[in-house]
């Protein structure tokens, strides 16, 4: 039987309840159904750090199970960050733990009068006294508590001071590097005075069909590591992204002042971090693709710095966004970030404009307090989380919104502060060329997001045969192109929700390369862990359900058509390059809009009507079954 646990910090209080099997069948877990406890558990306008706004952890439909890379955790609440739907995914072994547990949901609403942890063990959840962990690094208070416990397998998802400080990008940290990292789920935690959630847990998942169960994950595994891409990733991790999207133009340089960063060459390459720095790779739990690098730093002024990691998006965060062309420089900067608890990704945009004010001249020195930041400054890298950290000098001034940073800097550095429609920090990525990924991005409930909508296979150069095969439907491969993007755009958004309900790590999927998993593969898997006859259509159709019920959120809270819009910059030709003079015209970029809304079936506005509501049985939402 799964469960969720309803968890009260003031009155100290759980309330533990099944779920019931009808319900499990329209969201899955994970990112769907956390979505629905978000709906159901909330009212309009609610303050994102009010003790009233849930944070829900949730594990995927799949963790825990004998399936492949299907072990990721979800977490979601109103962000603090923007005032919008917010949530995050976390890799690690989170969400398995959850489940050994005996949950596959805890929602945790109110304020702990101290600061308290959670231990979720086998069933049973006790509130303990976290006041010896408050003013800890992540780092430190996952080795305290696998101390204190006497257990270091116990799976601990935590905050730093920074989230205590409820930091609008603080994120919850699970091991060294794993995260609930936008959106600032870690300062709603903070909010709560809850310093960690830690999980261990020794119960056995129903399977209906073992048997079989074996024979597909076999197989698929099997399929897999014979493809390309993973023994690409088993080496490199997904690295090798920096390089493929700084050559196609597809990165923003120095806070979009060009897309190509051909200084970093020959010293931010990823040949040099895999010679220099990384010294093994690790893997997610239930995940044999182990994508991840750990790496130490071995000499210089940040000799013995270590930590896992990283992404792609590093190296343009810390290099190419930041104009530094180190390594050294890199890594400690984005080892500070993961170590306070901060999200590296927010982190690196807010570095990358104060670099760009401060170029421009409109942040003076003494208003950075005497810190250097020139761009790739060592000083600026090193000192600006700390400040974050300890809530001083520049770091105060950024911590609590992009409003206030630019109130208090002044309203003309606003116009060098990228950000979405949903007030979401733009990503570092040039997708104005892209036009399936910008709608996919745009659109993302939580604000703009590879994770949701970024169309990889756009720019892969498939022929237009085999990308249409995949996506269902005559598409057309020209990234510039704009007919058929708009189904493009939903069929990854629908394939990204799927995975997330399952716990499914999209780097086995079709959002990573043409030749992974789609609907069909993860289907296989349900049907024989449940005893299900679900079919593609039905699977297709809870990704759907899922989406829409983030979306209903959002529209409760106002949100229509304006919240869809890119940054302003988006408009304006790209001004040197291969891509020179390309950008996004507004008639073409609003009739896809339309498009993409019809075949949603929302209105113009992009509020779904009535009869898409009924079709997806969200009609009777709030519903309150759970
Ligand atoms: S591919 Fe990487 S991120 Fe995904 S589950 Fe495996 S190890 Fe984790």
């Amino acid at each position: 039987m799964r469960q969720v646990a309803y968890v009260d910090l003031t009155n100290r209080k759980v309330t533990i309840k099944p779920i019931p099997e009808d319900l499990l069948r329209m969201f899955l877990g994970g990112r769907g159904m956390g979505a629905y406890l978000l709906y159901n558990n909330t009212t309009k306008g609610i303050d994102p750090l009010s003790p009233e706004n849930p944070l829900i952890f949730s594990a995927g439909f799949m963790s825990g199970q004998f399936a492949n890379a299907m072990g990721r955790c979800h977490v979601t609440g109103k962000s603090p960050d923007t005032g919008h739907y917010g949530d995050s995914n976390i890799g690690g072994a989170l969400g398995a733990e959850m489940m050994y547990a005996g949950f596959q949901h805890i929602v945790i609403t109110g304020k702990a009068k101290t600061p308290t942890y959670l231990l979720v063990d086998n069933g049973q959840i006790q509130f303990r006294d976290a006041s010896k962990l408050w003013g800890l690094d992540t780092y430190e208070v996952q080795l305290r508590l696998w101390d204190e416990l006497q257990d270091p397998d116990v799976k601990i998802a935590c905050i730093g001071e920074a989230g205590e400080r409820k930091v609008g990008f603080a994120c919850i940290r699970h091991q060294l590097k794993r995260a609930a990292g936008r959106t600032g789920q870690g300062a709603v935690m903070g909010s709560k005075n809850l310093k960690a959630v830690a999980m261990r847990g020794s119960q056995s998942l129903p399977v209906k069909h073992p048997e079989k169960l074996l024979e597909i994950t076999r197989r698929q595994y099997d399929y897999a590591r014979r493809t390309k891409i993973f023994e690409i990733t088993k080496r490199w991790s997904n690295l090798f992204a920096w390089v493929v999207n700084n050559e196609r133009e597809g990165i923003v340089v120095r806070n979009h002042r060009s897309n190509y960063f051909p200084e970093g060459y020959g010293h931010i390459d990823v040949d040099i971090f895999l010679e220099k720095y990384s010294e093994k790779m690790l893997a997610c739990q239930q995940c044999a693709m182990h994508c991840q690098h750990r790496f130490t730093i071995k000499e210089g002024p940040y000799k013995g710095v270590m930590g896992e990691g990283p992404e792609w998006i590093a190296p343009v965060l810390f290099g190419a966004f930041a104009g530094n062309t180190e390594w050294d420089k890199a890594l400690m900067c984005f080892e500070k970030t993961n170590r306070y608890g901060i999200d590296s990704l927010t982190y690196g945009l807010y570095q990358g404009w104060l670099m760009d004010i401060y170029d421009r001249g409109l942040l003076s020195k003494e208003a950075t307090g005497g810190i250097d930041f020139n761009w790739g400054s060592a000083e600026a890298m090193s000192k600006l989380p700390e400040l974050i950290n300890k809530g001083e000098g520049l770091g105060k001034v950024i911590s609590h919104g992009a409003e206030g940073a630019i109130k208090h800097l002044g309203p003309e550095t606003g116009e060098f502060l990228y950000r979405c429609g949903r007030g979401l920090t733009n990503e570092p990525v040039n997708d104005r060329i892209l036009r399936a990924t910008c709608l996919g991005d745009q659109t993302s409930n939580r604000g703009n997001d590879h994770l949701r909508g970024r169309c990889n296979l756009e720019f892969m150069g498939l022929p237009a045969d085999v990308l249409s095969k995949i996506i269902g439907r005559p598409t057309n491969p020209d990234p510039y192109a704009w007919d058929t993007k708009a189904f493009f755009a939903m069929w990854q958004q629908n394939l990204n929700t799927m995975s997330d309900c399952l716990g499914l790590c999209k780097f086995w999927t079709q959002w990573f390369a043409p030749d992974l998993f789609g609907f069909e593969q993860p289907l296989e898997v349900i049907n024989a862990v449940t005893g299900w006859d679900m079919t593609k259509e039905e699977l297709w159709t809870i990704s759907e359900r899922g989406w829409n019920m983030e979306k209903m959120f959002n529209v409760r809270d106002g949100e229509d058509r304006r919240h869809d819009t890119p940054p302003k910059i988006f408009f304006e030709p790209i001004k040197e390059g291969a891509r020179k003079g390309l950008c996004l015209e507004p008639d073409k970029w609003n009739a896809l809009l339309d498009e993409y809304y019809e075949l949603r079936g929302w209105d113009k506005n992009g509020i779904p009507r009535p009869e898409t509501l009924k079709r997806l049985k969200l009609d009777k939402e709030p519903s309150h079954i759970l």
